[in-house]
């Protein structure tokens, strides 16, 4: 079957990760996008948690009342597929995947796979950085050849990246940056300088989590600049969910995930009016 629609979650299998997936299909008909069949692509690292996910939403009692999944005559349908954004193979394997199915392209993918570890050393750092910052781009770059034109990038960031936790020089360096190597240096000098036990002196914050979000917001402003430059019509923002009740805040979160959910979703399927490389919270630009 082909779809007119089709979108892509990371990270799906719980928390705002399934909500957005739960929001995308609540919202769709009555959105700009909304053009005959949607199929969501539910993905997780864990094939038993992403397939248990999908079942629960097949079940969820407020998606059958509205008639959102096709089971019951509604638009859309959801489907799980295995995605480890940290993993090249798996990254490989779902991109061949979208190409076999989907000759007419994709509309849209949300990054929303995240973690936040314990601790603060060189080694959580180095890991926390790989899956915020290096993967989650690297899997922008991969579905990139494949969106249809006027396709959306959504990633999650956090206003625990917002640039007033850093020295004037480190936020003048992420303001300038205009490529997306420019945010890649600031990460590798954050991470040099937590081996030294330096990062204060170089003017960041003690908090991998955060730098690694900040490269996360600065990297999707970096990539959207590239993209219109080259005449490229695909719009990429980022956006923090809020303060979201989830397994990643030990339930001291005051959103909850369909609230977090919202500013997501409206950055994949409603009108934003063609505006591409901000930082958004509320559902609304915000300085970053
Ligand atoms: P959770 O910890 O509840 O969920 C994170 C999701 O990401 C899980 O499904 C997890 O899978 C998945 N994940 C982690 N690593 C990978 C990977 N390598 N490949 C694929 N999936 C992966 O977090 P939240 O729902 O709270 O957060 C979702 C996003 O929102 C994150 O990016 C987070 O940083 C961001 N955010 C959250 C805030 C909040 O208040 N909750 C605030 C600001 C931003 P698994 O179940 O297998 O571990």
């Amino acid at each position: 079957m082909s779809y007119n629609t089709v979108g892509i979650v990371t990270g799906a299998n719980k928390g705002i990760g399934l909500a957005i997936v739960r929001q995308l299909a609540l919202q769709y008909p009555k959105s700009p996008l909304s053009n005959g069949s949607f199929l969501i692509y539910l993905t997780a690292r864990d094939q038993g948690r992403g397939e248990a996910a999908v079942k629960d939403l097949q079940q969820d009692a407020q998606l059958k009342q509205a008639k959102a999944l096709q089971a019951d005559g509604g638009p859309s349908e959801i489907k799980f597929r295995a995605l480890d954004i940290t993993d090249e193979e798996s990254v490989k394997s779902f991109v061949a995947h979208l190409k076999q199915t989907h000759s007419d392209g994709i509309n849209f993918i949300i990054n929303n796979a995240g973690i936040a570890m314990e601790g603060f050393n060189a080694n959580v750092v180095k890991t926390t950085l790989h899956c915020n910052y290096y993967s989650t781009l690297q899997t922008c770059h991969s579905i990139l050849p494949l969106l249809k034109p006027h396709g959306r990038i959504v990633n999650l960031g956090s206003m625990s990246g917002h640039l007033s936790k850093y020295s004037p020089e480190i936020r003048d360096r992420f303001l300038a940056s205009k490529s997306e190597d420019d945010v890649s240096s600031i990460m590798q000098d954050f991470a040099s300088a937590v081996e030294a036990g330096k990062e204060k002196d170089a003017g960041f914050p003690s908090a991998a989590y955060a730098v690694s979000k900040a490269g996360l917001i600065g990297g999707s402003r970096a990539l959207a600049r590239v993209l219109k430059e080259s005449g490229s019509s695909v719009l990429v923002n980022s956006c923090c969910p809020g303060y979201v009740n989830t397994d990643m805040t030990k339930g001291n979160g005051t959103k909850t995930p369909d609230e977090g959910a919202l500013t997501p979703v409206l950055l994949a399927i409603q009108d934003i009016q063609g505006r591409t490389g901000e930082f958004w919270q509320n559902e609304k630009a915000i300085e970053w």
